[in-house]
């Protein structure tokens, strides 16, 4: 764990829906067995090291961000927070780093998509509602608790996440679903979506992405849930699986009246 000063702090963004990503830290703590930003060990010098122990946070991110904010403003497009981290891991409770960075983005009216796994961006609901536009995403896939604690040990409760998508609903914020990944064997996806449709304004899909060096811990996992990993991947990625995940969640959203914004496949 250590404090780095970056030199940049801004990313163009290959993801849909977003033009550039902002990820104030390097590492996640959430330590998701599915994870696939550990491809960026390579970049960062921790290529020994196990996703989910290590993580550096920019301790010059708010300056940085001043620094390229009228340059991302003036360009225009929205800014993820957290592309290949999580903004809001335990750490951001004392370190405050992206909530510094909240006051910049706010200060120049910068749109932003925020994607997180923690109930701790509820601190900054006060913030966030101050933006002109603003996405408060969470990622949710399982309910089933040994699952989900196998599978995001570090990350808050499923129904914490419910209950903060809630409040951010009942507060007039612009709030979405991301079901991601959506999993075979482990079939909660209808259940998620019956759950989370009433506090969303939209909702996004995303199928496991497994060539990016997650494979050998997220098969363990699988294998400690009882799940036959040779089967999990053979399913995961066939087109089959895609076209009936894409129909569930596009039928799910008709039916809840909820925009659907598409599943996404690597
Ligand atoms: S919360 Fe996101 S970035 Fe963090 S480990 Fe989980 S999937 Fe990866």
């Amino acid at each position: 764990m250590s404090e780095i000063t970056a030199k940049t702090i801004i990313t163009k963004s290959k993801l849909p829906e977003v033009d550039y990503c902002f990820n104030p830290y390097i590492g996640c703590t959430h330590r998701c067995a599915y994870c696939y930003a550990r491809f960026m060990s390579r970049f960062t010098g921790h290529t020994n090291e196990k996703w989910g122990t290590y993580l550096d946070w920019k301790i010059n991110a708010p300056e940085l961000l001043r620094e390229e904010a009228s340059r991302i403003k003036k360009k225009g497009g929205v800014v993820i927070l957290g592309s290949v981290t999580d903004c809001y891991q335990p750490i951001e409770s004392k370190l405050e780093l992206t909530r510094k960075c909240l006051e910049v983005f706010l200060e120049y009216q910068i749109p932003i998509s925020i994607l997180t796994k923690s109930s701790l961006v509820e601190r900054d609901f006060d913030l966030l509602s101050q933006l002109k536009y603003c996405e408060i995403g969470i990622s949710l896939s399982i309910l089933n608790k040994e699952q989900q604690k196998a599978l995001e040990p570090g990350a808050s409760s499923p129904m914490e996440r419910i209950r903060v998508l809630k409040r951010a609903f009942d507060l007039g914020l612009n709030t979405y679903a991301f079901i991601g990944p959506i999993h075979p064997f482990l079939g909660e996806t209808e259940k998620v979506i019956r759950e989370v449709c009433p506090y969303v304004n939209f909702i996004m899909g995303e199928i496991p992405n497994l060539r990016c060096g997650n494979w050998k811990d997220f098969s363990q996992t699988l294998k400690e849930l009882k799940i036959n990993p040779v089967d999990y991947r053979k399913v995961a990625e066939s087109d089959e699986f895609y076209k009936k995940a894409d129909g569930l969640l596009k039928k799910l959203c008709e039916e809840c009246s909820v925009e659907y914004r598409g599943t996404f496949k690597h």
